[in-house]
């Protein structure tokens, strides 16, 4: 959720900057800004809008080789060029990402002081806060370690001063940044596709760490100390961020699951029980789980709550972290807490985290991006092998999630003898079949024609029971969140209390059905809005007659059905988006990373 990005060293900094930003596009924005420094004084630019905005503000004559940049996602105060980052208060110019939620407190201590607020961003309380924390103390470090001390909420920055312009100081807690080097040029950003293209060499800042940057020192503090942190060398490239001749990040990372699903699942398993044993954890002790996700994740928390409760017998409880943080939760000394997170930095699901912890519980996270808060503060942590994800509608991510979950699933199975370990055989010819089965669905040349025929309709329903009702929850986002179309999922056998009532002429109704348990319970549900005029698509591992479309899934095991029947949905969402001329991998109002509550 928004991007930081800065640059210290002999280069045009404003070049860096907005190179830096542009990958930092995916996090989603809708403000761009940069503050830098020419004859020692600072200068801000910013825009409302896409960075090309700003970059037509910029003037080609200022070379500065020091500045810092931002794309705001508002979270106080409207989408404008005022809210824009940079904010400037005395002394101080700041770009944040984060919330401070103490802000309104501040901001009448600091009026009573003689500031007035230019914008209606917690982000400037907090610049004006380092302003009147300078006027005693005189000396940035310790404006800064003071500040940690005030400010509540989560907050990455990027600070200039004026009365020493030739420093960065970057400071964050509960919200992500990294510290990138090049011999003499430094960098400060959010992500690291943001410096890719010039470094591969970072740090990690950790909750409250402060590093002073100069063109020729590094220096980083925690509580008043000098520290030291180490270097990180990322090992992915620039290509593993640019579109390699797909026309959406999302339609690339739809076609790379196939290769994400088997890296992730056979970095854990080799088709032994041993290599469970010893690649995943102990699960010995517990009688049952939270899962505690956001989005999607929380979606593929559903499905394995089924997959785990139907198949290994356990009871699982699946919460939206928003709310779990909050709430009253039961916990027993036997509940294990699983965290799901696609960037390992989702402020609900680390808020839910720590609270787990603080409660004593043993917590399990499960992240793509290494490193990340989630994955460090987790007693234990198992990474999806999804690599970097750029579209903001996840897919590859959330499969690889699935794909975790289902080890998880087989390992607790195994243990509760609900699997004999005779079956590992069978699911593991069934994994070395998914691959091409993913392929093959990927290639169905269905999804075009479908789309066409619900693209420009206001509401569609997804509909499925137990298992293929989580699973329809997630094709249902899939589709708002890239094509604007009010889509919801229910359990089939809901519809008829009340929400039925807005089947019309034509309505789409999109069923999903891997459950043969209940399969003729989805189908007479299905038949019952087909009465009312809907047109049904569905999804099916089964030929069922009387559907306008059907998209026929392979057969695999149970654990590895989620896996395949996601992926018509997704394609359905994405040419759907497509032939609505949406942007697809930048939908509007939404960020990657959700690094706010
Ligand atoms: N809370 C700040 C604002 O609304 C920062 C938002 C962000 O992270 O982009 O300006």
């Amino acid at each position: 959720m928004c991007g930081i990005v800065g640059y210290i060293g002999h280069e045009n900094a404003l070049t860096k900057i907005i190179t830096g930003l542009t990958s930092l596009e995916y996090r989603g924005y809708d403000s761009a800004g940069v503050a830098y420094v020419l004859d020692n004084q600072i200068k801000i630019i910013k825009k409302e809008g896409r960075i090309e905005n700003l970059k037509s503000a910029l003037s080609l004559v200022d070379h500065p080789t020091i500045g810092i940049g931002h794309t705001r996602w508002a979270t106080h105060g409207e989408a404008n060029e005022r809210n824009a980052h940079p904010h400037q208060a005395g002394k101080f110019t700041i770009v944040h990402n984060g919330i401070i939620e103490n802000y309104q407190e501040l901001k009448q201590m600091l009026e009573k002081n003689g500031y007035t607020m230019k914008s209606d961003t917690d982000t400037e309380v907090a610049c004006a806060l380092f302003d009147f924390l300078y006027r005693d103390e005189k000396n940035v470090l310790k404006v800064l370690e003071k500040a940690t001390t005030l400010l509540k909420g989560s907050y990455a920055f990027g600070i200039l001063c004026s009365d020493d312009t030739s420093t960065i100081y970057a400071m964050r807690h509960a919200s992500p940044l990294i510290i990138a080097t090049k011999e003499n040029e430094k960098f400060i950003a959010s992500d690291i596709p943001a410096i890719l293209e010039y470094t591969n060499e970072y740090y990690l800042l950790e909750d409250d760490d402060i590093a002073v940057l100069k063109e020729d020192s590094l220096t980083f503090y925690h509580e008043g100390r000098e520290i030291t942190r180490p270097k990180q060398i990322f090992e992915g490239n620039l290509e593993t961020s640019q579109k390699g001749g797909f026309p959406h990040f999302m339609l690339k990372e739809i076609y790379e699951q196939p290769k994400v699903i088997q890296e992730t699942i056979r970095f854990y398993f080799d088709g032994t029980k041993d290599s469970l044993h010893k690649n995943l954890p102990d699960l010995q002790s517990y009688e049952d789980i939270h899962i505690v996700a956001c989005g999607s994740a929380y979606h593929a928390g559903l499905v394995s709550k089924s997959l785990m409760e139907e198949i290994a017998n356990i009871p699982v409880t699946v919460f939206v972290a928003s709310e779990y943080r909050y709430q009253k939760v039961f916990y027993h000394a036997k509940t294990l807490v699983i965290l799901i997170s696609q960037s390992g930095e989702t402020a609900d699901t680390l808020a839910s985290l720590r609270k787990a912890k603080e409660a004593g519980m043993d917590t399990l996270a499960i992240v793509n991006v290494v490193g990340s808060s989630i994955a460090r503060e987790a007693s234990k942590v198992l990474y999806t092998k999804a690599g970097c994800e750029i579209a903001v509608a996840t897919t590859k991510a959330y499969s690889a999630q699935l794909a975790l979950l289902s080890l998880l699933t087989l390992k607790l199975a195994l243990l509760h003898n609900t699997i004999k370990e005779e079956e590992l055989e069978t699911i593991n010819e069934k994994i070395n079949l998914l691959p091409k089965q993913m392929e093959d669905l990927i290639h169905n040349p269905q999804y075009q024609k479908m789309a066409t025929s619900i693209y420009h309709h206001h509401d569609i329903f997804y509909l499925g029971r137990k298992i293929d009702y989580a699973i329809s929850m997630e094709g249902a986002l899939k589709l708002k969140e890239i094509s604007y179309i009010n889509s919801v999922a229910y359990p089939a056998g809901e519809l008829k209390h009340g929400t039925i009532s807005l089947i019309e002429e034509n309505t789409p109704v999109i069923g999903v059905i891997t459950d043969s348990s209940i399969k003729e319970k989805t189908i007479s549900n299905l038949e019952e809005t087909a009465a009312r005029g809907a047109r049904i698509i569905l999804i099916s591992k089964e030929e069922i007659d009387k559907v306008d479309d059907l998209i026929l899934l392979p057969h695999t095991h149970a654990l590895l059905e989620p896996i395949l029947a996601i992926i018509p949905l997704q394609l359905l969402a994405y040419e759907v988006a497509r032939l609505r001329g949406c942007d697809i991998d930048k939908p509007r109002n939404l960020a990657k990373s959700v690094t706010v509550e």
